[in-house]
Protein backbone atom coordinates (compact mmCIF):
# COMPACT_ATOMS: atom_id res chain seq x y z
CA UNK A 1 0.00 0.00 0.00
CA UNK A 2 2.04 3.07 -1.05
CA UNK A 3 -0.08 5.51 1.87
CA UNK A 4 -1.21 4.86 5.27
CA UNK A 5 -4.44 5.77 6.73
CA UNK A 6 -2.15 8.11 8.89
CA UNK A 7 -0.43 9.59 6.26
CA UNK A 8 -3.94 9.87 4.02
CA UNK A 9 -4.64 11.91 7.27
CA UNK A 10 -2.02 14.23 7.21
CA UNK A 11 -2.30 14.72 3.46
CA UNK A 12 -5.85 15.27 4.09
CA UNK A 13 -4.93 18.27 6.85
CA UNK A 14 -2.89 19.56 4.46
CA UNK A 15 -5.17 20.25 2.21
CA UNK A 16 -7.78 21.40 4.07
CA UNK A 17 -6.21 24.53 5.40
CA UNK A 18 -5.74 26.94 1.83
CA UNK A 19 -4.03 29.74 2.86
CA UNK A 20 -4.67 33.77 0.61
CA UNK A 21 -1.37 34.53 -1.52
CA UNK A 22 -0.10 37.14 -3.83
CA UNK A 23 1.96 34.63 -5.62
CA UNK A 24 1.44 33.72 -9.06
CA UNK A 25 -0.91 30.78 -8.87
CA UNK A 26 -2.37 27.51 -11.18
CA UNK A 27 -5.85 26.45 -10.53
CA UNK A 28 -4.72 23.17 -12.42
CA UNK A 29 -1.82 22.53 -10.13
CA UNK A 30 -3.88 23.22 -6.32
CA UNK A 31 -6.13 20.65 -7.20
CA UNK A 32 -3.30 18.28 -7.42
CA UNK A 33 -1.36 19.73 -4.08
CA UNK A 34 0.04 17.00 -1.64
CA UNK A 35 -1.88 14.24 -3.71
CA UNK A 36 -0.54 10.94 -4.07
CA UNK A 37 -0.85 9.17 -7.03
CA UNK A 38 -0.14 5.55 -6.84
CA UNK A 39 2.91 4.35 -9.39
CA UNK A 40 3.90 0.21 -9.66
CA UNK A 41 2.91 -1.51 -6.63
CA UNK A 42 4.13 0.65 -3.48
CA UNK A 43 5.62 4.14 -5.23
CA UNK A 44 3.75 7.03 -5.48
CA UNK A 45 4.51 10.78 -6.58
CA UNK A 46 3.20 13.85 -4.93
CA UNK A 47 3.35 17.50 -5.31
CA UNK A 48 4.90 19.14 -2.47
CA UNK A 49 5.02 23.01 -3.91
CA UNK A 50 5.55 24.62 -7.11
CA UNK A 51 6.63 28.02 -8.42
CA UNK A 52 5.45 29.97 -11.19
CA UNK A 53 2.50 29.09 -14.21
CA UNK A 54 2.49 29.86 -17.59
CA UNK A 55 1.62 33.60 -17.09
CA UNK A 56 5.25 33.43 -14.99
CA UNK A 57 6.89 31.96 -18.46
CA UNK A 58 5.80 34.62 -20.10
CA UNK A 59 6.21 37.59 -17.55
CA UNK A 60 10.12 36.16 -17.28
CA UNK A 61 10.45 35.83 -20.95
CA UNK A 62 9.02 39.96 -21.63
CA UNK A 63 10.48 40.80 -18.20
CA UNK A 64 7.76 42.24 -17.13
CA UNK A 65 6.56 44.94 -14.28
CA UNK A 66 3.28 43.38 -14.27
CA UNK A 67 1.50 40.06 -14.57
CA UNK A 68 3.25 39.62 -17.96
CA UNK A 69 0.19 38.25 -19.80
CA UNK A 70 -0.76 40.18 -23.61
CA UNK A 71 -3.83 37.70 -23.83
CA UNK A 72 -4.20 33.79 -23.71
CA UNK A 73 -3.45 33.37 -27.34
CA UNK A 74 -0.25 35.47 -27.05
CA UNK A 75 1.01 33.82 -24.40
CA UNK A 76 0.16 30.67 -26.05
CA UNK A 77 2.08 31.52 -29.35
CA UNK A 78 4.64 32.85 -26.87
CA UNK A 79 5.47 29.85 -25.14
CA UNK A 80 5.23 27.43 -28.68
CA UNK A 81 7.63 30.02 -29.73
CA UNK A 82 10.01 29.67 -26.95
CA UNK A 83 9.74 25.67 -26.81
CA UNK A 84 10.25 26.00 -31.04
CA UNK A 85 13.59 27.71 -30.67
CA UNK A 86 15.10 26.34 -27.17
CA UNK A 87 14.93 29.48 -26.15
CA UNK A 88 14.74 27.48 -22.27
CA UNK A 89 15.42 29.88 -19.30
CA UNK A 90 11.83 31.33 -19.34
CA UNK A 91 10.76 27.69 -18.28
CA UNK A 92 13.69 28.05 -15.81
CA UNK A 93 11.58 30.38 -13.98
CA UNK A 94 9.06 27.76 -12.73
CA UNK A 95 9.53 24.48 -10.23
CA UNK A 96 8.26 21.85 -8.90
CA UNK A 97 8.92 19.91 -6.01
CA UNK A 98 7.65 16.45 -5.92
CA UNK A 99 7.83 13.74 -2.71
CA UNK A 100 8.66 10.23 -4.96
CA UNK A 101 9.01 6.65 -3.75
CA UNK A 102 10.30 4.16 -6.02
CA UNK A 103 12.13 1.26 -6.17
CA UNK A 104 16.24 1.47 -5.76
CA UNK A 105 16.41 0.94 -9.15
CA UNK A 106 14.48 2.97 -10.40
CA UNK A 107 15.84 5.69 -8.27
CA UNK A 108 19.69 4.98 -9.92
CA UNK A 109 18.24 5.51 -13.43
CA UNK A 110 16.44 8.72 -11.98
CA UNK A 111 19.70 10.51 -10.08
CA UNK A 112 21.39 10.46 -13.43
CA UNK A 113 19.16 13.87 -14.09
CA UNK A 114 21.52 16.11 -12.30
CA UNK A 115 20.22 19.39 -12.53
CA UNK A 116 17.35 19.06 -10.04
CA UNK A 117 18.12 18.93 -6.35
CA UNK A 118 17.47 15.92 -3.92
CA UNK A 119 16.92 15.00 -0.31
CA UNK A 120 16.56 10.44 0.16
CA UNK A 121 15.28 9.16 3.24
CA UNK A 122 18.15 7.78 5.57
CA UNK A 123 18.26 4.29 6.02
CA UNK A 124 21.09 4.75 8.26
CA UNK A 125 19.11 7.05 10.20
CA UNK A 126 15.40 5.35 9.82
CA UNK A 127 14.65 1.44 9.38
CA UNK A 128 13.43 0.76 6.09
CA UNK A 129 9.67 -1.14 5.22
CA UNK A 130 9.17 -4.42 4.27
CA UNK A 131 8.08 -2.94 0.40
CA UNK A 132 9.38 -4.50 -2.29
CA UNK A 133 8.60 -4.18 -6.20
CA UNK A 134 7.34 -7.24 -7.58
CA UNK A 135 5.82 -6.96 -11.19
CA UNK A 136 3.11 -7.63 -12.48
CA UNK A 137 2.99 -10.56 -14.74
CA UNK A 138 2.40 -8.79 -17.59
CA UNK A 139 5.46 -6.70 -16.81
CA UNK A 140 7.95 -9.91 -16.51
CA UNK A 141 9.45 -10.11 -20.08
CA UNK A 142 11.87 -12.05 -21.88
CA UNK A 143 15.20 -10.14 -23.01
CA UNK A 144 14.72 -8.29 -26.14
CA UNK A 145 17.14 -9.23 -29.15
CA UNK A 146 16.91 -6.56 -31.64
CA UNK A 147 18.04 -3.95 -28.27
CA UNK A 148 20.34 -4.71 -25.75
CA UNK A 149 18.83 -2.23 -23.76
CA UNK A 150 15.60 -3.68 -23.76
CA UNK A 151 12.70 -6.19 -23.23
CA UNK A 152 10.90 -8.55 -25.76
CA UNK A 153 7.70 -10.66 -25.08
CA UNK A 154 6.35 -11.46 -21.57
CA UNK A 155 7.34 -14.71 -20.26
CA UNK A 156 4.38 -17.66 -19.80
CA UNK A 157 3.59 -20.82 -17.83
CA UNK A 158 6.56 -22.24 -15.67
CA UNK A 159 9.27 -20.15 -16.17
CA UNK A 160 7.05 -16.90 -15.52
CA UNK A 161 5.73 -18.14 -12.05
CA UNK A 162 9.41 -19.57 -11.24
CA UNK A 163 10.56 -15.83 -12.05
CA UNK A 164 8.08 -14.41 -9.76
CA UNK A 165 8.79 -16.71 -6.85
CA UNK A 166 12.46 -15.82 -7.13
CA UNK A 167 11.80 -11.98 -6.74
CA UNK A 168 9.75 -12.98 -3.49
CA UNK A 169 11.45 -14.72 -2.07
CA UNK A 170 14.99 -13.55 -1.92
CA UNK A 171 12.98 -10.28 -1.52
CA UNK A 172 11.88 -11.33 1.61
CA UNK A 173 14.90 -13.75 2.62
CA UNK A 174 16.66 -10.26 2.48
CA UNK A 175 14.37 -8.59 4.37
CA UNK A 176 14.14 -11.30 7.33
CA UNK A 177 17.99 -10.88 7.63
CA UNK A 178 17.89 -7.20 7.49
CA UNK A 179 15.47 -7.67 10.46
CA UNK A 180 17.67 -10.22 12.44
CA UNK A 181 20.95 -8.29 11.64
CA UNK A 182 19.65 -5.05 13.44
CA UNK A 183 17.68 -6.67 16.09
CA UNK A 184 18.53 -6.38 19.41
CA UNK A 185 17.35 -9.74 19.99
CA UNK A 186 19.42 -12.77 18.64
CA UNK A 187 17.99 -15.74 17.04
CA UNK A 188 18.82 -17.47 20.82
CA UNK A 189 16.48 -15.22 22.36
CA UNK A 190 19.50 -13.36 24.19
CA UNK A 191 20.08 -9.60 23.76
CA UNK A 192 22.52 -8.74 21.11
CA UNK A 193 24.33 -5.15 19.92
CA UNK A 194 22.37 -5.34 16.51
CA UNK A 195 24.50 -4.22 13.16
CA UNK A 196 24.59 -0.37 12.16
CA UNK A 197 21.52 0.55 10.24
CA UNK A 198 24.10 1.78 7.45
CA UNK A 199 25.61 -1.44 7.35
CA UNK A 200 22.73 -3.64 7.50
CA UNK A 201 20.69 -2.28 4.32
CA UNK A 202 23.83 -3.65 2.12
CA UNK A 203 22.48 -6.72 1.43
CA UNK A 204 18.68 -5.94 0.37
CA UNK A 205 17.96 -6.17 -3.20
CA UNK A 206 17.35 -2.87 -5.42
CA UNK A 207 13.87 -3.46 -5.95
CA UNK A 208 13.19 -2.21 -2.51
CA UNK A 209 11.20 1.38 -2.23
CA UNK A 210 13.03 4.22 -1.15
CA UNK A 211 11.70 7.80 -1.30
CA UNK A 212 13.02 11.38 -2.21
CA UNK A 213 11.89 14.81 -2.27
CA UNK A 214 13.19 16.04 -5.92
CA UNK A 215 12.93 20.16 -6.71
CA UNK A 216 13.27 21.03 -10.31
CA UNK A 217 12.82 23.41 -12.51
CA UNK A 218 10.47 23.27 -15.88
CA UNK A 219 13.19 23.05 -18.39
CA UNK A 220 14.99 20.32 -16.89
CA UNK A 221 11.65 18.61 -15.80
CA UNK A 222 10.77 18.69 -19.60
CA UNK A 223 14.07 16.90 -20.63
CA UNK A 224 13.46 14.20 -17.96
CA UNK A 225 9.99 13.57 -18.99
CA UNK A 226 11.71 13.52 -22.95
CA UNK A 227 13.70 11.18 -21.91
CA UNK A 228 11.58 9.23 -19.38
CA UNK A 229 8.51 9.20 -20.72
CA UNK A 230 10.15 8.05 -24.11
CA UNK A 231 8.48 4.55 -25.02
CA UNK A 232 12.42 3.70 -25.44
CA UNK A 233 12.37 4.27 -21.70
CA UNK A 234 12.36 1.53 -19.26
CA UNK A 235 9.13 0.72 -18.07
CA UNK A 236 9.51 0.82 -14.35
CA UNK A 237 10.39 4.96 -14.42
CA UNK A 238 8.18 5.61 -17.43
CA UNK A 239 5.10 4.70 -15.36
CA UNK A 240 6.65 7.06 -12.91
CA UNK A 241 7.18 10.27 -15.66
CA UNK A 242 3.87 9.68 -17.18
CA UNK A 243 2.61 9.98 -13.72
CA UNK A 244 4.44 13.54 -13.63
CA UNK A 245 2.98 14.36 -17.19
CA UNK A 246 -0.89 14.30 -16.12
CA UNK A 247 0.30 16.65 -13.40
CA UNK A 248 2.34 19.19 -15.35
CA UNK A 249 -0.59 19.19 -17.99
CA UNK A 250 -2.66 20.71 -15.36
CA UNK A 251 0.14 23.29 -13.82
CA UNK A 252 0.98 24.41 -17.23
CA UNK A 253 -0.90 23.43 -19.50
CA UNK A 254 0.24 25.84 -22.51
CA UNK A 255 3.71 25.07 -21.81
CA UNK A 256 2.72 21.68 -21.87
CA UNK A 257 0.99 21.31 -25.05
CA UNK A 258 3.96 23.17 -26.50
CA UNK A 259 6.27 20.32 -24.99
CA UNK A 260 3.73 17.67 -26.09
CA UNK A 261 3.93 18.98 -29.56
CA UNK A 262 7.59 19.84 -30.19
CA UNK A 263 9.70 17.34 -27.95
CA UNK A 264 7.44 14.19 -27.23
CA UNK A 265 5.33 14.51 -30.49
CA UNK A 266 7.68 15.75 -33.06
CA UNK A 267 11.73 14.33 -34.21
CA UNK A 268 15.35 15.74 -34.79
CA UNK A 269 15.96 15.24 -38.18
CA UNK A 270 19.66 15.05 -39.00
CA UNK A 271 20.85 16.81 -42.54
CA UNK A 272 20.90 13.41 -44.49
CA UNK A 273 17.09 12.54 -42.84
CA UNK A 274 16.39 16.28 -44.08
CA UNK A 275 17.35 15.89 -47.88
CA UNK A 276 15.99 12.18 -48.04
CA UNK A 277 12.43 13.93 -47.19
CA UNK A 278 13.24 16.44 -50.14
CA UNK A 279 13.96 13.34 -52.25
CA UNK A 280 11.05 12.10 -51.50
CA UNK A 281 9.15 14.96 -51.95
CA UNK A 282 10.24 15.68 -55.41
CA UNK A 283 9.13 12.08 -56.28
CA UNK A 284 12.41 10.02 -55.80
CA UNK A 285 12.16 6.82 -54.47
CA UNK A 286 14.94 6.88 -51.42
CA UNK A 287 15.91 3.52 -49.90
CA UNK A 288 18.13 2.81 -47.10
CA UNK A 289 20.88 1.88 -49.16
CA UNK A 290 20.75 5.28 -51.15
CA UNK A 291 19.97 7.43 -48.50
CA UNK A 292 23.60 7.46 -46.70
CA UNK A 293 21.91 6.58 -43.11
CA UNK A 294 22.90 3.52 -41.44
CA UNK A 295 20.34 0.78 -41.18
CA UNK A 296 19.85 2.12 -37.25
CA UNK A 297 19.27 5.56 -38.43
CA UNK A 298 16.67 4.46 -41.23
CA UNK A 299 14.54 2.37 -39.28
CA UNK A 300 14.55 5.66 -36.53
CA UNK A 301 13.85 8.20 -39.37
CA UNK A 302 11.22 6.05 -40.70
CA UNK A 303 9.70 4.93 -37.58
CA UNK A 304 9.71 8.98 -37.48
CA UNK A 305 7.90 9.85 -40.54
CA UNK A 306 5.30 6.74 -41.17
C1 LIG B 1 17.21 5.28 -22.79
C2 LIG B 1 18.38 5.64 -21.91
C3 LIG B 1 19.44 4.78 -21.75
C4 LIG B 1 20.53 5.12 -20.92
N1 LIG B 1 21.56 4.22 -20.76
C5 LIG B 1 22.61 4.53 -19.95
C6 LIG B 1 23.70 3.64 -19.74
O1 LIG B 1 23.74 2.54 -20.30
N2 LIG B 1 24.70 4.00 -18.91
C7 LIG B 1 24.72 5.20 -18.27
O2 LIG B 1 25.66 5.50 -17.53
N3 LIG B 1 23.69 6.08 -18.44
C8 LIG B 1 22.66 5.78 -19.26
N4 LIG B 1 21.63 6.68 -19.41
C9 LIG B 1 21.67 7.95 -18.68
C10 LIG B 1 22.05 9.12 -19.62
O3 LIG B 1 23.35 8.94 -20.15
C11 LIG B 1 21.99 10.44 -18.85
O4 LIG B 1 22.91 10.38 -17.78
C12 LIG B 1 20.62 10.72 -18.27
O5 LIG B 1 19.63 10.53 -19.24
C13 LIG B 1 20.57 12.15 -17.75
O6 LIG B 1 20.61 13.02 -18.84
P1 LIG B 1 21.33 14.43 -18.77
O7 LIG B 1 22.75 14.27 -18.35
O8 LIG B 1 21.07 15.10 -20.08
O9 LIG B 1 20.44 15.12 -17.62
P2 LIG B 1 20.89 16.17 -16.51
O10 LIG B 1 21.91 15.58 -15.62
O11 LIG B 1 19.62 16.66 -15.86
O12 LIG B 1 21.53 17.33 -17.31
C14 LIG B 1 20.75 18.15 -18.18
C15 LIG B 1 21.69 18.83 -19.13
O13 LIG B 1 22.53 19.68 -18.36
C16 LIG B 1 23.85 19.65 -18.89
N5 LIG B 1 24.76 19.14 -17.85
C17 LIG B 1 24.42 18.67 -16.63
N6 LIG B 1 25.52 18.34 -15.93
C18 LIG B 1 26.57 18.58 -16.74
C19 LIG B 1 27.97 18.43 -16.61
N7 LIG B 1 28.53 18.00 -15.49
N8 LIG B 1 28.75 18.75 -17.65
C20 LIG B 1 28.22 19.21 -18.80
N9 LIG B 1 26.90 19.39 -19.01
C21 LIG B 1 26.08 19.07 -17.98
C22 LIG B 1 23.80 18.77 -20.13
O14 LIG B 1 23.53 19.57 -21.25
C23 LIG B 1 22.62 17.88 -19.87
O15 LIG B 1 22.02 17.37 -21.05
C24 LIG B 1 20.54 6.35 -20.23
C25 LIG B 1 19.46 7.24 -20.40
C26 LIG B 1 18.38 6.89 -21.21
C27 LIG B 1 17.22 7.85 -21.34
Amino acid sequence: MPISPEQQAEIDEQRSSPQPTLRAVSEGMESHLYTAYPVLDHGFIRVIDYMGNDEAICQAARVSYGKGTKSVQNDEGLIRYLMRHWHSTPFEMCEIKLHVKLPVFVARQWIRHRTANVNEYSARYSILDREFYIPEPSHINAQSVINNQGRGGVLEGAEAARVLEILKSDSNRAYDNYEAMIAETGPDGEPQDGLARELARMNLPANIYTQWYWKVDLHNLFHFLRLRADSHAQYEIRVYADAICKVVADWVPAAYGAFEDYRLGGATMSGKALDCVRRMLKGEEVTQETSGMSKGEWREFEGAIK
